[in-house]
């Protein structure tokens, strides 16, 4: 099989093939017990036409060996080839979750640059593709190698004159081969490529259907997939092109090796240097190694294809992943703030998107984040998961740098309810539970259900916490966050961190929601990015973020009186008393 300690894929590949040893050596067994018929079959054939008018030798046997060889060897082959399958499939099934468990790992910023429909099509399409490295390279080249050994050699034995004639022309068609077999390789990359980059587009358009229904632009929508579907379309007609070359060619020598073999043989028959029986067996040789070499030269085609596929794969499998191994957590130290970002910077790209971030974060009360879209208050959650690194500066975590901990450690120590849709198609028990590690009971579900104003909606569902969201149980996009901040409140995290939460939720479930965060401020950090007066409410402190800095931090008092930024987000509000509204709801 065709190994590369360089490829993962590869390495993976073969490490799974091997773990299937037994049904891989039943599947050579047969395999070479297919390749054993076809080389006795063609004796049997010469005996056969020699026994034809001679009394000496039993016509009726010979048939019978011949039936029982035939017979023998496409059973053989047949079951081989299910074998086969059945470990290649193995194979891949071992790959492709490989692929998934190590995609899932990579880091947020790898994963945005690799792409989504990306990693989808490498996990798909290009996984299949490996399908040829363990089929063709695991039995059908070292088989077909070894039958067209065998051939030659009897074929040899049988008249080297013509063998040499056979071996020449057959030499010549396996160059120019080789020249098609190097062009099919190049076009099976670039229909790779094409294919992913047309995943990665449509998985782009279907994840932003509503808007482009909204806007009639599905014409418009699919415009940029027609060219990745072109591209693909022309590196299959190139690799076409090139597999199509090959039978002619094979052909080809073929018929070149006949006529010399049937010239020469007929010189050598008249001359009685070779007798009838042998030339038809080298004859009906000649025929069967067409199939071997026709074999030989399409796996050596399909073998590129899955080296190429294999490299693709390779760009996930080999990719950085978080190390999620819990390691020790560091001491923390009772008065160490929640959290700390001292002097941070951090670059997307040549764009500055932190500059010089200082900020402190308590371990209890309401944090609020507030500042102009593009500010930078989501990188600085960002910052916080570890999805994005500081180019300078630090971030600790109740005392410790961040880069100590352990990165699962930290994330269990907080938890974190996203912008927009955060809800995965799963039950919405399967949902409450994703950031625990046991199984929460009934009634912890139900509290978590009932502390976001959930509990009512969820017990008309007909199968309660076990509805399937996105099976005929959709949600609002309200609904969606609520559940989203009792996942969170299900964990035992100290350190709440919600990115515009109540960005979807109506008035009434909106100072219910400031109500929560008013308690859960009591005994854990929350740090809150908003743009809501009613949510700043429930903030003991505010910091103002400007293009990427800290500008401000203090009460909202304090705020309104000294910083121009602040004035001016809450009368654009324009929904809050200014002097007293925030006031008397402020976390204690
Ligand atoms: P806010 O939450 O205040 O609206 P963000 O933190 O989301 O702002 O973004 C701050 C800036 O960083 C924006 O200009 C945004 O375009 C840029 N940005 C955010 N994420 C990325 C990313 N993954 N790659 C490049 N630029 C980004």
């Amino acid at each position: 099989m065709a190994r590369s300690p360089n490829s993962p894929t590869l390495r993976l590949l073969s490490r799974s093939v091997r773990s299937r040893r037994a049904r891989l050596s039943a599947a050579v067994a047969l395999a070479l017990l297919a390749a054993a018929s076809g080389i006795v079959a063609p004796l049997l054939i010469a005996q056969m036409v020699s026994a034809i008018g001679d009394e000496r030798t039993n016509l009726t046997a010979v048939v019978v060996q011949l039936v029982v060889c035939v017979l023998a060897g496409a059973f053989a082959g047949g079951w081989s080839s299910y074998l086969l399958s059945s470990v290649g499939e193995r194979a891949i099934e071992d790959v492709r979750l490989s692929v998934v468990r190590h995609a899932i790992r990579l880091r947020v910023p790898v994963i945005d640059r690799i792409g989504v429909g990306e990693i989808v099509s490498r996990i798909g399409p290009d996984a299949a593709q490996l399908r040829a490295i363990t089929d063709t390279g695991v039995t059908v080249l070292p088989v077909s190698a070894i039958l067209v050994a065998a051939y030659l050699t009897i074929m040899g034995l049988l008249d080297w004159v013509m063998l040499a004639i056979t071996v020449g022309t057959f030499a010549v068609a396996s160059i120019a081969i080789r020249a098609f077999l190097i062009g099919m390789r190049k076009a099976a990359q670039s229909q790779q490529m094409a294919l992913g980059r047309l995943a990665q587009s449509a998985q782009s358009v279907f994840a932003m259907i509503s808007t482009v229904k909204a806007y009639n632009a599905e014409d418009r929508a699919v415009e940029p997939l027609k060219e990745e579907a072109a591209a693909a379309a022309a590196s299959a007609i190139q690799a076409a092109r090139a597999q199509a070359a090959i039978s002619p060619l094979m052909g080809l020598g073929q018929q070149v090796a006949i006529i010399g073999v049937l010239a020469v043989g007929g010189i050598r028959l008249s001359s009685g240097s070779l007798d009838v029986a042998s030339f038809i067996a080298f004859l009906v040789y000649l025929f069967q190694l067409v199939n071997p070499l026709m074999t030989l030269a399409q796996g050596a085609g399909r073998i590129q294809v899955g080296r190429a596929a294999a490299t693709r794969v390779d760009e996930v499998l080999g990719a950085e992943a978080e190390q999620l191994e819990d390691g020790e957590a560091p001491t923390v130290a009772d008065q160490a703030p929640a959290l700390r970002f001292c002097e941070v910077d951090v670059d997307y790209g040549d764009k500055q998107v932190l500059e010089q971030v200082s900020l402190e974060v308590p371990r209890s009360g309401v944090l609020a984040v507030v500042g102009p879209s593009g500010a930078g208050k989501s990188t600085l959650l960002n910052l916080v998961e570890r999805f994005a690194e500081p180019s300078s500066g630090h971030v600790e975590l109740l005392g410790t740098a961040l880069d100590a901990w352990p990165i699962a450690r930290a994330r269990r120590r907080m938890a974190l309810v996203e912008q927009g849709r955060t809800v995965l198609n799963m039950s919405i028990r399967q949902n409450l539970a994703l950031g625990r590690r046991d199984e929460p009971t009934d009634e912890q579900l139900v509290d978590a259900l009932r502390a976001v104003g959930l509990e009512e909606a969820v017990s008309t569902l007909q199968a309660g916490l076990d509805a399937v969201l996105g099976q005929g149980v959709q949600m609002s996009g309200g609904e969606e966050q609520r559940l989203a901040i009792a996942r969170a409140l299900l964990t035992d995290a100290e350190i709440l961190l919600l990115d515009e939460p109540s960005a979807h939720m109506d008035g009434i479930n909106e100072s219910r929601f400031v109500d929560l965060l008013t308690r859960l401020g009591r005994d854990r950090a929350v740090v809150v990015v908003t743009h809501r007066p009613s949510t700043v409410a429930a903030a003991r402190s505010i910091a103002v973020m400007e293009a990427g800095r800290v500008t401000a931090v203090g009460d909202h008092k304090t705020l309104l009186a000294t910083c121009p930024t602040y004035q001016a987000l809450v009368r654009s509000q324009g929904e809050v008393d200014e002097t007293s509204a925030m006031v008397p709801q402020m976390a204690g």
